[in-house]
């Protein structure tokens, strides 16, 4: 029995079928217009090919790893084959793990819990949150932001410089950032990393919905990313690398399906013998609609071609720079340069304008989904703004006065399921918002800026 439906060929330029490109939205001034989803970078909308097979799938849903009825063996075999299609589609090597996790954040929890005592790890300060802070029980070495990839590579060398070789460490970085889109230099980090005796964990959520990854040519110990942000949004994480740490460490959960044999001791306390591989720490009934999900959509990405997902995606962003850099209250935030090669991620601020108060305005009067704010990105998006932190101004009101400097960012993210019609009216719509201003008044609430009626 096959459950996936069949791919449709798509046409080089044409955008793939997502779900909710019809919606259409009120807006504040009258009338609808159909939404453009621009935050990508937060939440992809699923691919319509994803949502097709898990329909496909879901009359035949079942336990996994448990059950003895025919549908459980579908499940389990679905999940499985999910698991190395994940693999295939990352490039692993033959001995790598796939573990399903719920979340990048997830993914590098648990790597962060499976840390060898004593390691130590390095990461940017530019990372997002979800890098940034897992490693909390480790002693972490916070880097300085760099202005070009180069700078990126020196930096880790001369951290790493000095250090016991012998000694475990970590350097963690993303593929590309969730502020600015930048590619960053992955394998030169991890060679550098591996010349220093380190291993690297690369988070890719930004770069796997937008770029092919491969964990062998990157040479790369692990990959996390999350299935939202791949266009499968249910559910599901990955992590993705080398057996040892994780086989080595305490399950990230405990309980069924992480343990091989339980046994009540004549003292009266339990023993147990854990998996080793993934099942260690997939604890509980796995999430097999969000693999089967994820693993879908792996499928439709690699038929798409990269290539021209690629092709597509640049096309898309030069339309959107091209159209903002004819607008000079805009600045567009970037570590690297204006040439520098990104995804379709883009950041930036409008003089006197708040932040909050402008992607309001795009979303009532327009019908466009943007993001404002600092994208769980603190450090660098205040390195990029070189602003402190000080109180959110009245939405409304200018929140950054001429000559001072914003407090958050405007974001602007896209990817296989935007048509150009969509950068087109954001587009149209920055430049009108800074010339005629906003159209309906806008106040403060729960520290959200919302019209006012
Ligand atoms: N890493 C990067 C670069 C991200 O952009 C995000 C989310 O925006 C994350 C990690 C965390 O992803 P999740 O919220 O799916 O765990």
């Amino acid at each position: 029995m096959s459950v996936h439906t069949a791919a449709a060929a798509p046409s080089v330029h044409a955008p793939l079928p997502v779900l909710g490109r019809d919606v259409t939205v009120p807006l504040v001034t009258g009338g609808e217009v159909t939404y453009a989803a621009l935050d990508y970078a937060a939440s992809a909308p699923a691919l319509q090919r994803v949502w097709d097979d898990v329909a496909a799938y879901a009359p035949y849903y079942g336990s996994v790893h448990r059950g003895a009825g025919y549908l459980s063996q579908l499940s389990t075999d679905l999940f499985e084959n999910a698991r190395a299609t994940v693999a295939a589609f990352l490039g692993c090597r033959e001995d790598d793990e796939v573990v399903f996790t719920r979340s990048t954040t997830d993914s590098l929890n648990l790597l962060a819990r499976a840390l060898p005592a004593g390691c130590e790890v390095f990461v940017f300060e530019t990372e997002h949150h979800a890098a940034l802070l897992p490693w909390r029980d480790a002693r972490v070495t916070c880097l300085d932001a760099p202005r070009t990839p180069r700078q990126a590579v020196e930096t880790l060398e001369r951290a790493l410089a000095g250090r016991d070789a012998g000694a475990p460490a970590l350097v963690c970085v993303t593929g590309a950032s969730n502020v600015t889109g930048e590619l960053w230099p992955v394998r030169e980090l991890a060679t550098a990393a591996h010349a220093h005796g380190a291993r690297i964990v690369l988070d890719a959520a930004q770069l796997a919905p937008h770029h092919p990854v491969s964990v062998a040519e990157l040479d790369v110990d692990w990959v996390a990313l999350s299935g939202h942000k791949l266009y499968a949004p249910f559910g599901a994480g990955v992590l993705a690398g080398r057996a040892d740490w994780l086989t080595g460490a305490e399950p990230y959960l405990a309980g069924g399906g992480a343990s091989r044999s339980v046994s009540r001791r004549q003292d009266g306390g339990v023993d147990v013998e854990w998996h080793a591989g993934a099942a260690r720490h997939e604890a509980g009934s796995p999430n097999v609609v969000g693999a089967y999900a994820l693993a879908s959509a792996c499928r439709a990405l690699t038929e798409a071609g990269f290539d021209t997902l690629v092709a597509r995606e640049r096309h898309l962003i030069s339309r959107v720079r091209t159209g903002l850099a004819e607008v000079p209250e805009v600045r567009v935030l970037s570590l690297f340069g204006d040439e520098a090669p990104r995804v379709g991620v883009l950041s930036f601020v409008v003089e006197g304008w708040n932040s909050s108060h402008f992607a309001a305005a795009l979303s009532a009067e327009y019908g466009i989904g943007v993001r404002d704010g600092l994208f769980c990105a603190h450090p660098l998006v205040r390195t990029l703004l070189g602003s402190a932190p000080r109180a959110q101004g009245e939405c409304g009101a200018p929140e950054a006065a001429p000559g001072e400097k914003s407090l958050n960012a405007i974001r602007v993210s896209f990817g296989a399921g935007t048509p150009d019609e969509h950068v087109d009216r954001f587009v149209d719509a920055v430049r009108e918002l800074v010339r005629d201003g906003a159209k309906w008044r806008y106040r403060t609430e729960n520290g959200r800026c919302v019209p006012a009626v």
